[in-house]
């Protein structure tokens, strides 16, 4: 965790990576601030790199296995895990990092994917992660929805998503793992967001063509047999209601309405994990 601090007085920022062990792009992205002497203007910045026990298991022969060493550590975010006894390696990061992210003021958390996708940023449950992936205005498909089943990630957490807290957080999905595209695409966005704070005035919100999905249903796999009737890459709009995307066993999965947005799907999603996410794309803001 490095803590850079400006000469002005300003919020505290950070800018996370590495939550999963083998998604380096953004790793990448905070080395290079920090091998180019980066300080802030104003305020406090924060790089963060996560998950250091499962990156340090990464190999470019099973480069899937060192997304996490126990656990996913994105499904650990609440008090709990502050409080209980850690019971795996991730907790107890996720235990030792917790107070230190009760501070932070506007968080920026760097992800890739690892089937095909047009990268697009999470802005988790509220209308404040909405505000700011507007702000960072790169990539323009911003989704909102309220995480996994499975448990909170990081932007659900209680100080960024509760309305009465001030702090925001939003997670960039940058695009598919290790390409040249997902590491500009990181790139982009991590200077979009450290200038909002080098400015520090009135956010401005970007010019750019905004696209707002939320999301409507989260399909969980019931089954081991989940499967896809096309290789649908994320972001793909469906035209029509009642289009079958994918069989869960015996079940069909159709579209419950027209121009049905395919969030992050699955190919391979193990039973109770998520499979896809059905998004409805906001209508244009008036200006
Ligand atoms: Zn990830």
């Amino acid at each position: 965790m490095h803590r850079l601090s400006g000469p002005l007085p300003g919020p505290h920022v950070a800018v996370t990576a590495l939550m999963h062990g083998n998604e380096y792009a953004g790793a990448i992205v905070l080395a290079d601030l920090l091998r180019q002497g980066f300080v802030p203007r104003r305020g406090t910045l924060s790089l963060i790199f996560l998950n250091l026990s499962a990156f340090a298991r990464f190999s470019p022969q099973n480069p899937i296995m060192s997304r996490f060493v126990d656990e996913d550590m994105n499904r650990l975010w609440d008090t709990d895990s502050a409080t209980s006894v850690p019971r795996s390696s991730e907790r107890a990061r996720v235990r030792q990092l917790l107070p230190y992210i009760s501070t932070v003021d506007r968080l920026l958390d760097l992800h890739s994917m690892l089937w095909p996708a047009d990268p697009l940023i999470l802005a988790g449950p509220s209308e404040k992660g909405v505000s700011l992936a507007e702000s960072i205005g790169t990539p323009s498909l911003i989704v909102v929805d309220d995480g996994h089943r499975a448990g909170p990630r990081l932007i659900d957490l209680q100080h960024f998503s509760h309305p009465e807290s001030a702090a925001q957080a939003c997670l960039l999905e940058a695009g598919q793992h290790w390409t040249w595209a997902s590491l500009r695409t990181t790139q982009q966005s991590v200077r979009r967001f450290l200038s909002i704070s080098e400015t520090e005035k009135e956010i401005q919100k970007s010019d750019a063509l905004l696209k707002v999905a939320d999301v409507t249903h989260r399909i969980t796999a019931h089954t081991g047999h989940f499967t896809f009737t096309e290789l649908f890459p994320s972001g793909a709009l469906i035209p029509h209601r009642g289009t079958l995307i994918a069989r869960d066993g015996h079940d069909e999965i159709r579209t419950p309405y027209d121009n049905c947005l395919l969030v992050m799907p699955n190919f391979r999603a193990a039973r109770h994990h998520t499979a896809v996410r059905l998004a409805r794309i906001r209508p244009a803001k008036a200006v």
